[in-house]
């Protein structure tokens, strides 16, 4: 067996963090934190290894691990997520700064799980119908016109749905769902199934453009494809990062084949995670 195979599978049964690497919010307490486990994992022989982790730490809050995720996305197989706040709780980042020696004890006495999660996958096709970019999205995707008003027609499997004109659209992971989506009425969806949700932004319904107004939530074996209307630029954010493209003949959206592993180390049920954050 290769040395990559022999990693990817002790990776995969979560038997391995020998290698680690901490991503940071970059505020002053976030990076003395930073040097504070890093310290306590070196003396346990554990090896700092910004390149090749088995598990990377996300100190800081759930932008921090969003970063952290675009950071590692090319060996998603090979690295576990866990995240440490330093501000209010996160949806991505569950552990306190207080709690930092518990954490490390855990990850030194390799007592865990690995707990994986859907992605959507973004695939941006030009109207030369050569080039294409594809793009891994943890928390949601966004498409939106340059210009002002997003028109645009919105196909699932291949079949025209509806024509869309508003601000744009949004496409959601399930632990996306707590993010911006919820923030457009979208539904809050366990993680644990394999689907990605649309919500509209803005949608323009009156007796002309119609659209159906409700989030639309797919399953893993349907895709779904935003078809702009002629000579429109569109503005694309995938998490926090955000581009413009030119001559798009379609955007399609799917569940990804890839997902992210986080190391769980101790119980934390999604739902009473989201009542902690939204209700208190
Ligand atoms: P930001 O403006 O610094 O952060 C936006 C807020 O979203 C932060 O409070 C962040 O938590 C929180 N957040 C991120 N992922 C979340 C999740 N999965 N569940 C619940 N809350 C979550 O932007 P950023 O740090 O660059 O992050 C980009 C994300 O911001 C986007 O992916 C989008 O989901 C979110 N956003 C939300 C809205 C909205 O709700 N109206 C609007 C724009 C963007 P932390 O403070 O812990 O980092």
């Amino acid at each position: 067996m290769s040395q990559n195979m022999q990693q990817m599978k002790e990776a995969a049964s979560g038997k391995r963090l020998r290698k680690f690497a901490i991503e940071n919010r970059g505020d002053t307490f976030s990076k003395a934190l930073q040097t504070q486990i890093c310290a306590q994992l070196q003396k346990h022989q554990l090896i700092y290894d910004e390149v090749q982790p088995d598990l990377v730490i996300s100190v800081g809050g759930d932008g921090t691990l969003l970063q952290a995720f675009h950071h590692y996305s090319n060996r998603l197989n090979l690295t576990a997520f866990v995240g440490v706040h330093t501000g209010h709780l996160g949806f991505y980042a569950d552990w306190t700064a207080e709690e930092v020696d518990e954490l490390v004890q855990s990850i030194v006495s390799g007592n865990f799980d690995i707990v994986a999660y859907p992605l959507l996958s973004v695939a941006i096709e030009y109207e030369d119908q050569v080039r294409a970019k594809h793009f891994l999205a943890l928390n949601e995707c966004t498409v939106r016109s340059v210009d002002g008003l997003l028109v645009a027609d919105v196909l699932i499997k291949g079949e025209k749905f509806e024509s869309f004109r508003g601000d744009g659209l949004c496409f959601s992971t399930p632990t996306g769902s707590t993010a911006y989506n919820k923030g457009l009425s979208g539904a809050i969806i366990h993680p644990s199934l394999a689907t990605f949700q649309l919500t509209e932004i803005a949608s323009i319904n009156n007796r002309v453009f119609r659209t159906v107004g409700s989030p639309l939530i797919l399953p893993r074996h349907h895709y779904c494809q935003v078809v702009p209307g002629t000579d429109q630029s569109l503005k694309v954010t995938v998490d926090h990062l955000s581009s413009i493209h030119h001559q798009i003949r379609q955007v399609e959206f799917g569940v990804a084949d890839e997902k992210i592993r986080f190391a769980r180390f101790r119980r934390f049920p999604f739902w009473r995670r989201v009542r902690d954050s939204f209700i208190g």
